[in-house]
């Protein structure tokens, strides 16, 4: 069959101009930012791929359902849709609507850690380690080994190894076992998901030990997309009943609405157990908001409740989101570009180590390739490396994580195929030049999460 090509399954109505930049214009904006991507004005950027959080664009259909928003502060018709949504979507009965993400997090993390317990997960996430740890509990990683290798082409590396989960419970007995936090298409490790057979097998085990499942559903879409395209048995299920499968091997689900969901804020913990859902709505009240609008407002609720029906109405939409992500991975590869295998759900990590390989780690190489990428065409990513890990607090030296990665991370429905051709070539002709990239020193390192506020400056 010939070649036919495809685009993007929508069509644009209102269009938001983005500055093109001089390389003097960006050379001054990027020293001004002290070479760090977090520091650049927004307006500085011609193609931005900081992250895909709260970045997507929305439809026509969310934005006139935005002027439908229920504002009453008790029992909105909005929060009601959002009910129905999630039900229909995710298969849970109970919703307790929160800010975002985090704020389910705390939540449930409140309601079922005690001082001492263990909560396994399949690699960690930022904010759900931190609600763990603040609830009293530890968090354990069982990922499977594959995960943590970037050539690795496992089709899974989302995956949980039973083996580990077995020796955590056999340690510390179930009991102090609350739950697993299960993460679907996980981000840390570039967005890489897990298999229906291990959502059911952790599952099962589970049961048997009384153990509950509490997923991160933050980007299921998006692994249930990889399970239509690589798991025997579902190339003729539609995403939405592949989506709902995941959830049925799951007590409950914390959701940061700001990915899949299609909207700017929001999110969600939704649970099948009344009791649970009671508890939680108890410090709902006290941390967010009233249990019919938590941290949303009417018209917030409304558009994510448009949002996520929008995800799964047809296969189109997600095949378009992780297509346009692989469009520009398999561009990379074609060049001899070195990022992390297989190409995730939500966004590229290149391999800077591999790609700056004349500077050490110490001379942070994927914080000097970013900046260099938005010097060359004002596409801005995101540092992975050894300025996120920080530092030991109890020896003072730098972690050496093992991974040192640049993040192209890819907003839904906002950029076009053109836009990923031109940050193809972007990334093209920096590794062209790439001996000539210099290593960079702090000017300024803030004791705690010292990526976002850092300073550099090249060295000679
Ligand atoms: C973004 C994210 C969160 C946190 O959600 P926020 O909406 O940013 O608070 C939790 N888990 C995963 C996997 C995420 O990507």
């Amino acid at each position: 069959m010939p070649h036919r090509s495809w685009a993007e399954p929508y069509k644009i109505k209102m269009v938001e101009p983005i500055r093109m930049t001089t390389r003097e214009d960006r050379e001054q904006a990027i020293a001004a930012a002290g070479y760090n991507s977090f520091l650049l004005k927004s307006e500085d950027v011609y193609i931005d791929l900081l992250t895909d959080s709260g970045t997507s664009a929305m439809s026509d259909y969310q934005w006139a359902g935005l002027m439908l928003g229920d504002e009453a502060y008790a029992g909105s018709r909005s929060f009601y849709h959002l009910v129905d949504a999630v039900r229909e979507t995710y298969g849970y009965e109970e919703l307790i609507p929160t800010h975002q993400g985090r704020g389910a997090e705390h939540i449930l993390s409140q309601i079922l850690i005690k001082q001492g317990d263990v909560v396994p997960g399949n690699m960690y996430f930022t904010t759900t380690r931190f609600h763990q740890e603040y609830a009293g509990g530890s968090f354990v990683d069982v990922i499977i080994d594959e995960a943590h290798e970037p050539d690795s082409e496992h089709p899974f590396k989302g995956n949980i190894d039973l083996v580990k989960l077995q020796a955590i419970v056999d340690e510390y007995g179930a009991d102090r076992v609350p739950y697993v936090s299960f993460e679907t298409n996980v981000n840390l490790a570039g967005g890489q998901p897990a298999s229906m057979a291990n959502f059911r097998e952790v599952y099962e085990f589970c049961s048997r030990y009384g153990i509950l499942v509490m997923l991160d559903a933050t980007r299921a879409l998006e692994n249930a997309y990889f399970i239509q395209q690589r798991e025997g048995g579902y190339h003729d299920k539609s995403i939405k009943e592949i989506l709902a499968e995941i959830c049925s091997y799951s007590h409950g689900a914390t959701v940061s609405s700001k990915k899949d969901n299609l909207v700017n804020i929001g999110g969600f913990l939704a649970v099948r157990d009344p009791e649970l859902a009671r508890r939680a709505r108890a410090l709902l009240v006290a941390f967010e908001g009233l249990h019919t609008y938590g941290g949303m407002s009417g018209r917030d609720m409304e558009a994510l409740a448009r949002g996520i029906r929008e995800m799964v109405e047809t296969d189109d939409h997600v095949a378009a989101r992780v297509g346009q992500v692989l469009y520009l991975g398999e561009k990379l590869i074609k060049a001899g570009i070195p990022i992390v295998r297989p190409v995730g759900g939500h966004g590229i990590f290149l391999d800077a180590a591999a790609i700056l390989s004349h500077l050490p780690q110490e001379h942070f190489p994927a914080q000097a390739l970013t900046a260099t990428l938005y010097l060359d065409a004002g596409v801005r990513g995101m540092e992975r490396g050894i300025v996120s890990a920080g530092r030991d607090p109890s020896t003072g030296d730098h972690h050496y994580p093992r991974l040192e990665l640049v993040r192209l991370a890819i907003p839904r429905r906002v950029y076009t195929q053109a836009h990923m051709d031109v940050v193809a070539e972007s990334v093209v002709s920096v590794y062209e030049e790439r001996e000539r990239v210099k290593g960079l020193r702090f000017t300024y390192e803030p004791p705690e999460l010292r990526f976002f506020q850092a300073r550099f400056e090249p060295l000679d």
